[in-house]
């Protein structure tokens, strides 16, 4: 096997800074989205404009950066009762966790992207999951990516490396993890480019970019560019 990895690339704030860190390490990187008939696809969408901004800005980059995969899972949207796949209103549930929150998606995902990097020969499995402030989602926590990593090694008899380089910083350290990798210009195309936003909503472009503004994944995203520009002013 290569010195090879697979991103896990939604085309969000998170995905796109992980994607950049692979591309600064690794000789050779692919991406994977998944179609998951989430309402909005507008993320999906963004994923080629970036591709194509960071192989424009970034030519040792565009030399890495090999094959974009899609893989559809409709089935997961089909068996999800989540805010992201329904047309429901964003909420906290009673258990404690809001209802966006999609069961299994991302051990689904990483168990998808482990049998790609497998037919592809990629060794690392790269994700943003995060539990430093994050939206409480028990499958982006470090315990559940040490288990999967466990299983789907055992499973695939493979030594598969899940990385998650955010696992452990907070939004505006991710801005400044942004900065360090390619400088103020990746910070405008993560900026202008990336969606994170609940409602799909790209009609303004706010200083940490396009979404609603009161959706809790525009307001931790704006609350985070906010305490990055205020540490680096
Ligand atoms: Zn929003």
């Amino acid at each position: 096997m290569t010195n090879g990895a697979l991103v896990l690339f939604s085309g969000g704030q998170d995905s796109t800074t992980c994607l950049a860190w692979a591309l600064d390490r690794f000789e050779r990187v692919e991406t994977v989205g998944f179609d998951y008939g989430q309402r909005h696809r507008v993320e999906l969408d963004c994923r080629k404009t970036i591709a194509a901004s960071l192989r424009e800005s970034y030519p040792n980059w565009a030399a890495r950066l090999g094959d974009d995969h899609t893989i559809e899972l409709a089935a997961l949207g089909r068996i999800s009762e989540s805010a992201l796949t329904r047309d429901s209103a964003i909420v906290m549930q009673e258990n404690g966790l809001p209802s966006t929150f999609v069961p299994g998606r991302n051990i689904m995902f990483l168990t998808m992207a482990a049998a790609l990097a497998y037919r592809r020969g990629l060794t690392h499995i790269v994700g943003g999951m995060c539990e430093t402030d994050y939206s409480g989602y028990p499958d982006c926590r470090n315990e559940t990516m040490r288990a999967l990593e466990v299983a789907l090694n055992l499973g695939m008899e493979s030594k598969f490396i899940l990385e998650t380089p955010l696992m452990w910083i907070d939004k505006a350290a991710t801005w400044q993890l942004a900065e360090k990798l390619g400088g103020e210009p990746l910070v405008s195309i993560i900026r202008d480019q990336t969606h994170t936003c609940y409602l799909g909503d790209r009609g303004q472009l706010h200083d940490w970019g396009y979404g609603c503004g009161t959706c809790p994944a525009c307001e931790l995203r704006s609350k985070g560019y906010a305490l990055y520009r205020r540490d680096h002013d």
